[in-house]
């Protein structure tokens, strides 16, 4: 990977861009504050959707590619991002994954366009955007399919530190260190061992405040994902629900999957059956593989309910 090096004297030059996404990648910038004051010091933003209003892409050290690609619009500012940047950083869920747009992948265009915009009960016209808008493509793509990627910073959005501490390594030169600690390694609920006998629904009661929630009954993929976030969710009554993504062994080896962890994990720790906890998660994909629904290694998932919605998709295309 290239690796940047600078004084004062020589800021680093940033391309920012935001390909399909909702634009919480960028706003993540904004949130870093006064932290990136003391970047901006070193560094020059050149192209950023929400900083400046530069509309060509100048050469610059590094990239940072917000967003999943969707439209011909979208791979056309890919590549000229990566033609622009010795360095691209693949930003956020969206980015590395394809994110939460991904999990377009099992309709087709036309039942997407419908619900969006033809059945919409909360718009008026129910017209389909212009046809000035830029092409829509079949699928989303995560951007390494298209573009070269040195540096992946999954996160819905990454946790402001995180982006930070990717900025300052590259700026100073340094391999940016790849922590693998899961959503569960932050969070400080206590794993014990229940006779819980029913999978829960996230609405259903009110979960105890310092318990896992896996012991209670309740699906949280904390095991599973990667901690790009400092855990909120579980910390504030809530259960992951896997947006910075899984874990390396997850995308790494074949025969592990989000849903047999975590039965695993939730059968050991209540007296709920292994395959019911895996029938649920596979009956409710559409949620707990959503963010990354559109990445080749998880899509792809043996036996598994995507692959068959992927194919009617596909099938529908042709
Ligand atoms: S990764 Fe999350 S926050 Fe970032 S653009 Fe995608 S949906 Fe928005
Ligand atoms: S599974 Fe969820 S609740 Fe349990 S320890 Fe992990 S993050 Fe916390
Ligand atoms: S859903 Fe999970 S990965 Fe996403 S912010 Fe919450 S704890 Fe982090």
């Amino acid at each position: 990977m290239a690796h940047t090096h600078t004084s004062k004297t020589d800021p680093v030059t940033i391309n920012t861009e935001w390909l399909s996404d909702c634009s919480g990648c960028h706003v993540a910038i904004v949130d870093m504050h006064e932290k990136l004051l003391n970047v901006l010091e070193t560094v020059q933003i050149l192209h950023c959707p929400v900083l400046t209003d530069i509309k060509d892409y100048p050469k610059a050290k590094i990239g940072l590619v917000s967003g999943a690609i969707r439209t011909e619009h979208d791979r056309h500012a890919a590549e000229e991002m990566r033609k622009s940047c010795d360095v691209i950083i693949a930003w956020g869920t969206c980015a590395v994954y394809g994110g939460i747009a991904g999990a377009g992948i099992v309709h087709t265009q036309e039942e997407i366009f419908d619900t969006v915009y033809g059945n919409n009960k909360t718009t008026i016209t129910h017209a389909a955007p212009s046809a000035e808008i830029s092409p829509f493509e079949q699928v989303v793509t995560p951007i390494d399919e298209v573009i070269g990627v040195d540096l992946y910073l999954p996160g819905c959005p990454p946790h402001p530190a995180f982006v930070f501490d990717a900025l300052l390594t590259l700026l100073e030169g340094r391999a940016p260190k790849a922590t693998k600690e899961t959503v569960c390694a932050r969070c400080t609920r206590t794993m014990k061992r229940t006779g819980v006998t029913k999978i829960k629904k996230n609405f259903d009661g009110v979960p105890e405040r310092d318990v896992c929630f896996l012991s209670q009954g309740y699906i949280c993929l904390g095991s599973v994902t990667l901690d790009r976030c400092m855990s909120p969710c579980p910390a504030n009554g809530t259960m992951c629900t896997g947006c910075a993504g899984a874990t390396m062994q997850i995308l790494t080896e074949p025969n592990r999957d989000i849903r047999t962890e975590v039965a695993d994990r939730m059968s050991r720790m209540t007296s709920i059956n292994r395959d019911e906890i895996i029938s649920e998660i596979e009956y409710s994909a559409k949620s707990h593989y959503s963010y990354t629904m559109a990445a080749k290694m998880i899509g792809k998932k043996p036996t598994f309910l995507i692959n068959k919605w992927i194919a009617n998709t596909e099938a529908e295309y042709e």
